[in-house]
């Protein structure tokens, strides 16, 4: 039987055990074959026989789980069942995975469309109303001088009222268009992350599980070792306290590993999505090692992602004993844990 909690986990797909729609012996997700049109967990799966169906509309249903692994990461059958878990099915797995790479989600991008953040999305700076946003990066998140230089970089914003009120602003651009964004809470909002989605209002022209953070950057560069993280503040800690290398920015880990240095990018949560891994593949000659670091509970889903990655050789990363999370890090744990890559 495949075990669709752990799956849920894994791709950070919210799901419920209990609620108006969740039957007895069912656990409940919302359907993604009703395309966003429904917020209440109306797809419903048997954990017993593996059944799953949608109460909103009949014909969203199956045996089987590949048609709905594949609604709800977007990866290829042949994906889907190296899911699964069929020993069989190795083979299918990797045509699946080359037949992919045979699609250019980057040249897809080159359409007319446009994305233009919205006019509440204002600068962040050390005075005034966004003052807050900026001491947030400087001590809570510990960019500390570095932060300016964060900012900038990675053209960070804020909101103060809104759809996207006290949210810090990650754009994500794929070959130099903004294709979407997610913003960060400074609260305690239970939506840590909120990202536009291809049904919000302006659309975003990607999935941002279809980008990977920092991608324009990290391939103009390359370096001598690309780090793949979990969330945002993981990639941009990493990356930003070792590009000093470049960057010679005062307290950079400029002359440890000299140039050129590490990088970093970010896949957004735990999933590795098909175009993720196209996009990882195209850095295959960019960089000299690449690692995946996620949290310490994670390491079971990151050995399974290095070895899905099987034309880039990439290691699994840990942490420092002492350390929960990369985006906690301070500059010299930084330093530290990227001379043990
Ligand atoms: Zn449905």
């Amino acid at each position: 039987m495949f075990d669709w909690p752990t799956f849920f986990r894994q791709y950070g797909i919210q799901y419920v055990r209990e609620g108006a729609n969740v039957a007895q012996g069912h656990i409940n997700i919302n359907c993604p074959m009703c395309l966003g049109a429904d917020p209440s967990h109306h797809m419903g799966i048997n954990v017993s026989n593996g059944k799953w169906g949608c109460w909103r509309d009949p014909s969203h249903r199956g045996n089987r789980p590949h048609r709905l692994i594949i609604s709800l990461i977007h990866c290829t059958f042949g994906e889907a069942k190296g899911l699964v878990g069929d020993i069989e099915t190795k083979e299918a797995f990797d045509i699946g995975y080359i037949t992919n790479l045979l699609y250019d989600p980057i040249r897809e991008n080159n359409s007319d469309q446009t994305l233009n953040f919205p006019i509440d999305f204002i600068p962040i700076k050390n005075s005034g109303s966004t003052k807050k946003f900026y001491n947030y990066l400087r001590h809570k998140r510990g960019f500390g001088e570095h932060t300016d230089e964060v900012i900038e970089k990675h053209k960070l914003t804020c909101c103060l009222h809104g759809n996207w009120e006290n949210r810090i602003i990650f754009p994500i651009y794929l070959k130099n268009k903004l294709v979407t964004w997610t913003g960060r809470t400074l609260g305690s909002d239970s939506t840590r992350y909120k990202t536009l989605s291809r049904n919000d209002s302006p659309p975003a022209l990607e999935r941002i599980t279809d980008t990977i953070f920092n991608y324009d950057s990290i391939s103009e560069t390359g370096g001598e070792t690309l780090v793949i993280c979990e969330g945002p503040f993981d990639a941009l800690k990493i990356d930003s306290l070792s590009f000093g290398a470049r960057s010679r920015v005062p307290g950079s880990l400029d002359g440890i590993r000299g140039e050129p240095g590490t990088r970093a990018t970010c896949l957004f949560g735990t999933g590795l999505y098909s175009k993720q891994k196209i996009l990882l593949s195209s850095l295959d000659k960019a960089f000299g090692s690449i690692y995946i670091l996620l949290d310490r509970e994670m390491y079971g889903v990151a050995m399974r992602h290095a070895s899905s990655l099987i034309l880039l050789d990439v290691k699994v990363a840990m942490l420092p004993e002492n350390i929960e999370d990369p985006g906690d890090m301070s500059p010299t744990e930084v330093a530290n844990f990227i001379l043990t890559l």
